[in-house]
């Protein structure tokens, strides 16, 4: 992957992104999917933001190599931090980071959101935790996707501030609009993690150590809902 060739997952990504956008990416690394997006010319200003020097300095790299300084802004800090009011910043990206990650980010910057900006989200596992901050935020989810690439399942959450949602514990558990799509990657996905969580409540049954039955019960659910969702 390079910022002209980008992973099936990013291209999703870069798929949500309004034409025109003024893009926050944060947790950038190499700063691939803003460079992409400008050297295609999808969108109008990004900022690359990093927590980490090693990324940062190869976002810088990349931006660099592209000539893109005048357009896109590599910053050091951490979350939402990196997001400047002048910015008038009108997509935020967060992708491959786990849900509860990239929910603490939102939570700890949201002071630095005008409510304007589409979210796209790409969490690696905790979707459920990140939708539930989404609902509880005053988001609505516009669009959801599941994919496999390398032998990986990766979801995409887009959201955008509107009226009040409320999402039942199953929508919030696979994705309102995953539900109704119930694409073949979708299907795909919860049929693998059916056979992982049986397998688990059967070791669970076999395990020396007791463990705790509020969790035994939680997994005990989600056995439920995805054979529903299967059935
Ligand atoms: N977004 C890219 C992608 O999807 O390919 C890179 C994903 S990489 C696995 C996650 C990146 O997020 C790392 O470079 C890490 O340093 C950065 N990161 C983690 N927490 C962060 C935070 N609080 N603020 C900014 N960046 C963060």
């Amino acid at each position: 992957m390079n910022e002209r060739t980008l992973s099936m997952r990013l291209e999703r990504v870069a798929a949500y992104v309004p034409l025109g956008a003024r893009l926050a990416d944060i947790g950038s690394d190499h700063g691939y999917l803003p460079v992409a997006l400008m050297c295609r010319g999808l969108i109008t200003t990004a900022v690359a933001g990093e927590v980490a020097l090693t990324p940062f300095l190869a976002a810088e790299r990349t931006v660099r190599d592209n000539a893109l300084g005048q357009r896109i802004s590599v910053r050091l800090a951490d979350g939402l931090a990196v997001i400047e009011p002048g910015d008038g910043v009108t997509a935020v990206s967060l992708c491959g980071m786990g849900g509860e990650r990239i929910r603490d980010i939102l939570d700890s910057g949201k002071a630095r959101l005008s409510g304007d900006e589409r979210l796209i989200l790409q969490p690696n596992g905790g979707e459920q935790p990140l939708r539930q901050w989404l609902m509880d935020n005053g988001y609505g989810i516009l669009c959801e996707e599941v994919l496999r690439e390398n032998r990986f399942n990766y979801e995409i959450i887009v959201a955008e501030c509107m009226e009040p949602v409320r999402y039942s514990a199953e929508q919030l558990y696979f994705g309102p609009l995953n539900l109704v799509q119930r694409s073949p990657a979708f299907l795909g996905k919860w049929q693998r993690m059916l056979r992982l969580k049986q397998r688990t409540l059967a070791n669970v049954a076999r395990a020396q150590q007791p463990v705790p039955e509020d969790k035994v019960q939680e997994l005990a659910q989600q056995i439920r809902w995805i054979t529903q969702l299967l059935a």
